[in-house]
């Protein structure tokens, strides 16, 4: 049974979103409420909600969303500018979709820590 998660939900093509970057494992597309000049998420294909979640057996998951990312990056030429990858884990960590998702933040002064 097809499962109920909005970003697989996205992965499938169910649910519009702006999708910028796609390889067999990785989706990356735009935030839909953009916390800086650009905000992207980076998904993993595989459902998994928090990164303990993922069995070391599956650890080219990892390998594999942070080289698609790394990718991504260098189309964009953000390592010319400055970004910040984050991945929230939990409701007190701001965690509001569960599925494993690196945000790609970036295009103005960022502060730390992070609030
Ligand atoms: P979290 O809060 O779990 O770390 O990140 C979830 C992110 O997903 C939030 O930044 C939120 O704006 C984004 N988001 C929620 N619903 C949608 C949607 O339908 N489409 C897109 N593109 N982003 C979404
Ligand atoms: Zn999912």
């Amino acid at each position: 049974m097809k499962n109920s998660c909005l970003f697989c939900r996205i992965i499938r093509n169910e649910i519009p979103a702006s999708r910028v970057f796609e390889n067999d494992s990785t989706l990356i597309i735009k935030d839909i409420s953009p916390q800086a000049p650009y905000h992207y998420l980076a998904i993993p294909k595989e459902h998994y909600s928090g990164i303990h979640n993922v069995p070391s057996s599956k650890g080219d998951l990892f390998k594999n969303l942070f080289a698609s990312i790394s990718e991504f990056v260098r189309e964009e030429n953000l390592e010319e500018k400055s970004y910040r990858l984050v991945i929230n884990y939990g409701e007190k960590a701001g965690q509001s979709v569960a599925h494993i998702h690196v945000h790609i933040l970036g295009g103005r002064e960022m502060k730390w820590p992070p609030g």
